[in-house]
């Protein structure tokens, strides 16, 4: 187990003497406890460096409020710094899907929940939104994928664009589009191919399928257990085709959430959902406070 930021800070306070404000000394050396839980988190440090100079400034000459501790006051700046910066504008849950028919690509490494996701996230625009969803599998690699996807939506009663042999992953895509505006569609899913790591082959690809159908929405799915990979996935994928948001998948393991952090202040997109489990309705909206506390143990 992680010593949690908490427990370090008032290890490190109980040895400094108690005065009106928080001196550059006693932020100093609170700072570098953060840093380490920070990269404990899975905080890249790039951005775990950046983040704890802010909090120097924010910290420094801070009165301290007789009713918490120093480790207390710091930690209370720490937490409301994460949260800033991983809050994004609006409801992270609020796709753009007006305008119907919305198409929405999903994009991400193969085995980082790209499948399992689409399947949750049509589910959860059916069910709560009332929308008319398709879906459709691009992964003309493995067809064992496109049937996963099939299986996904006959188990959660959406549907699937009939799968064509041989078709290449643009021509699904139009076909897709064809089929949701002639089926009174109002919004369809595209499941990208993955790949084990990011290649050239896999981002033309996702790139000439962007082009085909200009989606409203671009969702980057990553594994919230891969830490800094997951970071430079983000990049890659936004200077490529520019993502819209982030799934953080996998977050009911035990994850502490550092990804998510460095991805958003990285690339400055928001996590819109995260994924809890593998059942159709384990996705859940993104809430800065609960990823905050993760990070902080
Ligand atoms: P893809 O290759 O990116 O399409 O990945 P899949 O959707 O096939 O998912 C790979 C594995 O991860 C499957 O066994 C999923 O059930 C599992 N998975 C996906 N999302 C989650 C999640 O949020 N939590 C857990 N525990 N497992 C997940």
């Amino acid at each position: 187990m992680f010593e949690s930021l908490s427990d370090r800070l008032s290890g490190v306070f109980d040895r400094l003497t108690k005065q009106g404000a928080l001196s550059e000394d006693d932020v100093k050396t609170a700072l570098r406890e953060v840093r380490v839980a920070l990269l404990e988190a899975d905080v890249s440090l790039p951005v775990a460096r950046d983040f704890v100079k802010k909090v120097q400034e924010k910290a420094t000459g801070q009165a301290v409020t007789k009713s918490v501790t120093p480790g207390q006051q710091v930690v209370k700046i720490v937490h409301d710094e994460l949260v800033a910066v991983l809050t994004g504008e609006g409801d992270p849950g609020a796709l753009k899907i007006d305008n119907p028919p919305a198409p929405i690509l999903m994009v991400g490494l193969q085995g980082g929940g790209k499948t399992t996701t689409t399947g949750k996230l049509a589910k959860r625009l059916k069910d709560r939104e009332g929308k008319r969803v398709l879906m459709a599998s691009l992964d003309v690699y493995r067809p064992a994928a496109m049937d996963q996807l099939a299986i996904l939506g006959q188990q959660i009663g959406v549907d699937t664009l009939p799968i064509v042999p041989g078709e290449k992953p643009v021509d699904i895509a139009r076909r897709a589009k064809t089929q949701a505006s002639l089926g009174g569609y109002d919004v369809y899913l595209l499941d990208t191919a993955g790949r084990l790591q990011i290649d050239e082959v896999l981002m033309q690809e996702v790139e000439d399928v962007s082009k085909a159908v200009s989606p409203r929405e671009t969702l980057l799915v990553v594994d919230g257990l891969t830490g800094q990979v997951a970071v430079e996935v983000a990049q890659e994928f936004d200077a490529k085709v520019g993502i819209t948001g982030v799934v953080l998948t996998r977050m009911d393991g035990d994850g502490r959430g550092g990804a998510a952090f460095s991805m958003r202040a990285v690339t400055g997109k928001p996590i819109r959902f995260v994924g809890l489990g593998e059942k159709m309705d384990a996705l859940e909206t993104f809430e800065p406070e609960r990823i905050a506390g993760r990070i902080l143990g």
